[in-house]
């Protein structure tokens, strides 16, 4: 990457504004607190063509969601930049994704956070991604395959857990791999989905909060 001329830099640049703008009506439509700084600067940096590698490069950089093979997409920056900020993540933090898909998300993850846990239930979908993080150098991304609804329990507790698949209720094994104080932002509902961000405070109770109308793959369970 790096030796490489990076065509996309104004591409980044243009869509970063973008986000920027939409997330600060979110911030004051909600008066939530969203830490998006950092979260743009990652948005800046990580390459998502090379995480959409049958889409044409210029789509990449565009504000929408892509099919990414296996009736799964890579979801809209904005709502990856959404996500990310309203973990709140800081450099030393251990997040939990579910849901890894092409790796993106997992990729800006890795760029906040101290250690990012990814789980995915696709296989092939896996494999690709952890193909692109690890040609990109993240190696402080690690995967697994399998069923997310129970978390990665040896990892954790976690500061923060995002959900990049909808269930129709929240998984109480995620909010028990939740630090107090940390936070799970999730996709809930079947098809009028709220984004939704589930506080853990320190005495292990939780406060939940609506963000806003989401649109994501459900969340698929293992059957065993
Ligand atoms: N974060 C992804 C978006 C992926 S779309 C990205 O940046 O590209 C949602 C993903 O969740 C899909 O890849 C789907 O296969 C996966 N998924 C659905 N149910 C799951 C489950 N129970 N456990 C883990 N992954 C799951």
């Amino acid at each position: 990457m790096a030796q490489e001329a990076d065509v996309f830099v104004e591409a980044r640049a243009r869509l970063v504004e973008d986000i920027r703008r939409t997330i600060s009506e979110i911030e004051q439509r909600t008066s939530l607190n969203i830490s998006y700084e950092c979260v743009l600067a990652a948005i800046g940096k990580v390459p998502r063509h090379e995480f959409v590698p049958a889409a044409p490069d210029a789509d990449a950089y565009r504000n929408r969601p892509l099919p990414i093979g296996f009736q799964q997409t890579i979801s809209q920056p904005l709502i990856v930049a959404l996500m990310s900020g309203l973990g709140d993540i800081s450099n030393t933090d251990r997040v939990l994704e579910v849901g890894t898909g092409s790796g993106y998300q997992a990729a800006v993850l890795g760029e906040l956070a101290g250690a990012v846990y990814s789980v995915e239930i696709i296989e092939p979908l896996a494999s690709q991604a952890a193909k692109a993080l690890k040609r990109l150098g993240y190696d402080n991304v690690h995967m697994r395959v399998g069923d997310g609804y129970t978390g990665w329990p040896e990892y954790g507790p976690y500061d923060a857990i995002i959900v990049t698949a909808a269930p129709d209720h929240i998984p109480s094994s995620l909010i028990e791999q939740l630090k107090p104080g940390g936070r799970l932002v999730i996709p809930v509902g079947d098809f009028d989905q709220q984004l939704m961000v589930v506080e853990k405070l320190a005495d292990g109770s939780t406060r939940e909060h609506d963000v806003i109308p989401v649109r994501f793959v459900p969340l698929t369970r293992d059957k065993d």
